[in-house]
């Protein structure tokens, strides 16, 4: 028989309804009896903390990579409930955190609360088991009936159950008759051995370019010392240049030693700074392209990155290596 832990982080899973609002309240004991009635499977259950996903960052990250560090050996596969709504940047930070494991870490969450009746969090959770006991290994994300590679995944709806979507990378796997329909091409092989790292807080930006932005923003970064800066442009590569300078803001923050990321507004398909002269100026200036990453992967790697360096040559080469997938297959 399979054992399987479940950590629990909070989320709307995991909520009640109170005079604030939902709020995450129901823990071990009661998880432990959903899962009952879901797999026959063995499960250990841990409540890391209990917490609305907005308030993850670094330091939960490191929390539940830690925790996981410690168990893998022990289990078949370790799934974490969390909240939807940062759900895919944690997803990616553990990708990175947790290179080449290979036992399923698998998060699933809800989109309404367990306590609620036809909630989607039994699905879900039944989903996780079977990816958890699956043969891939690595970081996932399932939900209602997607398995998506961490790295890849990006929650595209506020209320519907089919709440996330794996973007520029095919599905990991499908749920088909109630059997997990595996999409052995679409896992990342890689030959290297375990590895994991804690990610330190080290001070990013998303920057989301808008018409007749104020480049005032550029000296404010530069000012208050972050550490780096992600840049979503516009399209395939665009960012204004003209009348409102965003190109001469990009070289102010690699001159003091801020490496810039760029990236699309876009969801689909990737980003090509190369085509467009705004893009090609920008990247001239030192600014590092993310291709078809998603910005949460981005956000993550960036953050994953600084914690190793913060020389800029490094940094580039990083973003050019493909870890874990980011970069496609
Ligand atoms: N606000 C909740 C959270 O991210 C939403 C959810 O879990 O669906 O924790």
């Amino acid at each position: 028989m399979d054992k399987i832990l479940v950590i629990l982080t909070g989320g709307t899973i995991a909520c009640g309804k109170t005079n604030n609002g939902l709020v995450p309240l129901k823990g071990k004991e009661y998880f432990i009896n959903i899962l009952k009635g879901i797999s026959d499977d063995e499960f250990d259950v841990k409540e890391l903390m209990s917490i609305d996903s907005s308030d993850m960052g670094c330091a939960q990250w490191n929390i539940i990579g830690d925790e996981i560090c410690r168990s893998k050996d022990q289990y078949t596969g370790i799934i974490v409930c969390h909240g939807t709504d940062t759900m895919a940047y944690t997803a990616s930070a553990l990708s990175f955190m947790l290179q080449n494991i290979n036992t399923p870490v698998v998060l699933t969450g809800s989109q309404r609360p367990a306590c609620e009746k036809d909630s989607d969090g039994y699905s879900n959770l039944s989903l996780a088991v079977k990816t958890a006991k699956s043969s891939i290994s690595g970081v996932y994300v399932a939900f209602y009936d997607k398995v998506i590679s961490g790295t890849h995944c990006v929650k595209t709806h506020t209320l519907s159950d089919n709440a996330f979507e794996s973007i520029n990378y095919p599905y990991t796997a499908i749920l088909k008759s109630d059997r997990l329909e595996i999409n052995y091409n679409s896992l990342f092989k890689s030959s290297s051995v375990f590895e994991y790292s804690n990610i330190s807080n080290s001070r990013v930006l998303l920057l989301k370019l808008t018409p007749d932005m104020d480049t005032m923003i550029f000296d404010y970064i530069i000012n208050s010392k972050f550490d780096g800066v992600i840049i979503e442009g516009f399209g395939l590569g665009g960012m204004s240049f003209k009348f409102s300078n965003t190109v001469l803001g990009i070289e102010k923050l690699i001159k003091n030693n801020i490496p810039v990321i760029l990236c699309s507004q876009c969801l689909y398909e990737k980003s090509d700074f190369k085509v467009y002269e705004s893009g090609l100026l920008a990247l001239n200036t030192g600014a590092i392209e993310s291709g078809i990453m998603t910005t949460e992967a981005v956000y993550a790697k960036l953050k994953w990155v600084l914690t190793k360096t913060h020389d800029m040559q490094t940094i580039r080469k990083y973003f050019k290596t493909n870890f874990v997938g980011e970069l496609g297959n």
